[in-house]
């Protein structure tokens, strides 16, 4: 047993010493098994120090997903490299937190600036795999508060790297929301108590309906938001060049996915163009309408799948408009497949708050017009890591007002 490889004086050393002892002194005559260790003798901060850690090398790994997946690069090759100078990071240079501060935040070969969002998705990474510890963790017993914590943890990363990718690229990548759903099935049904539940189908079952709840209502006020605001008038102080390719739509400042226009048959892209090109001919002073079906132009009408590019000149385009899109959608259900059908709810009331605090704020402070798009990803994430901490409490307690 752990018990007769230390000495009495254990308990005046340090906590960290004391770890390292047992590990030293221990090795050949500790009992590994698990389940028979007194687990009391390994201090709490012991293990909230392996999840700070932790949390700071999946950050590192985010840093790559987040700058990676939206642009649809493998998360596995090439090794992380300068996007200037191309050089390749050794891996004695990539270490959490301590490289970033160690080189000031520039490259070592070409000096060239790296962003502080490294620095910050490690630290706040790690901080969030220390709180779900401190939070779940019970060091007297780890093996069953374990899994509780790193569940939540992994969670916790999949929101951070959704919050971020959102706020710069105004999507969620499936890899997040589809691979969020899977995790969150296979956590519930082998850790049944994320849903206060003590069997394995039971889990199971409540991580089903969550994910069901979650998308079937962010799609349900998808649907009722375009009912109520569905177009969007975009100006330009002068003639400006949009480009409809096969895939999307390129504004003078952005490009949007026919994906995120175009949900419904009847979606239509319309503008009064000054000139517009085709391969093959022009025209002068139109209406364009551009749906999902039909490309008008003047009476013209053609079949968009045969026209891969036009080029129109105008000072306006009406765009058919989301509030939320279908990315959400699914990131609510991955939410959902974690917290089940209560967490949805209060992530979803709990985020709107937010964001009408954040905008009406922003607003004001004349930062933002009120037609501007806002990712809403990053106030689902927010509301979920609340639930995670303290909603879920709030709930009897709500429940008896
Ligand atoms: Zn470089």
């Amino acid at each position: 047993m752990i018990h007769s490889v230390h000495s009495p004086q254990f308990t005046v050393l340090s906590p960290l010493a004391g770890c390292l002892s047992v590990l030293g002194s221990g090795l050949w005559t500790v009992d590994w098994r698990p389940w028979t260790a007194d687990w009391s003798l390994v201090p709490f901060h012991f293990w909230s120090l392996v999840f700070f850690a932790l949390g700071c090398i999946v950050g590192s790994f985010l840093n790559v997903c987040i700058y990676r997946l939206p642009l649809g690069m493998s998360i596995i090759t090439p090794r992380s490299h300068c996007p200037y100078c191309k050089y390749s990071i050794p891996w004695y240079l990539n270490i959490p937190l301590v490289t970033w501060l160690a080189l000031r935040g520039r490259c070592k070969n070409c000096g060239a600036p790296i962003s502080w969002r490294y620095f910050a998705v490690e630290l706040l990474t790690g901080v969030a795999f220390l709180s779900c510890w401190l939070a779940f963790g019970n060091a007297g017993h780890p093996l069953p508060s374990m899994p509780v914590a790193l569940v939540y943890a992994v969670f916790l990363a999949g929101l951070i790297a959704a919050t971020f990718i959102d706020f710069e690229h105004f999507i969620i990548p499936d890899e997040i929301t589809f691979g969020g759903m899977a995790v969150g099935f296979a956590a519930s049904f082998f850790v049944p108590s994320l849903h206060d539940a003590s069997t394995l189908n039971v889990g199971l079952r409540r991580s089903f309906i969550g994910a069901i709840v979650g998308a079937a209502t962010i799609y349900g006020i998808l649907r009722l938001g375009k009912l109520l605001f569905g177009r969007q008038w975009v100006k330009w102080p002068r003639d400006a060049k949009i480009i409809f390719t096969e895939t999307s739509v390129h504004l003078p400042d952005k490009e949007i996915p026919y994906d995120e226009l175009f949900y419904r048959k009847s979606d239509v892209i319309m503008l009064h163009a000054r000139t517009v090109e085709l391969v093959d001919r022009g025209y002068q002073d139109v209406l364009v309408r551009l749906s999902p079906s039909a490309l008008e132009i003047g009476e013209e009408k053609m079949n968009p799948n045969d026209v891969p590019c036009m080029e129109a000149v105008s000072t306006e385009i009406v765009l058919p408009r989301e509030a939320m899109g279908l990315g959400d959608v699914k990131f609510m259900g991955a939410i959902g497949a974690f917290l089940g059908w209560q967490g949805v709810v209060f992530s979803l009331m709990f985020s709107s708050l937010i964001g009408a605090v954040v905008g009406v704020t922003l607003i004001v402070m004349r930062r933002r017009e009120w037609s501007s798009r806002m990712p809403y990803g990053p106030y689902i994430a927010l509301a979920a890591a609340v639930w995670i901490f303290g909603g879920k409490k709030l709930v009897p307690w709500l429940l008896a007002m």
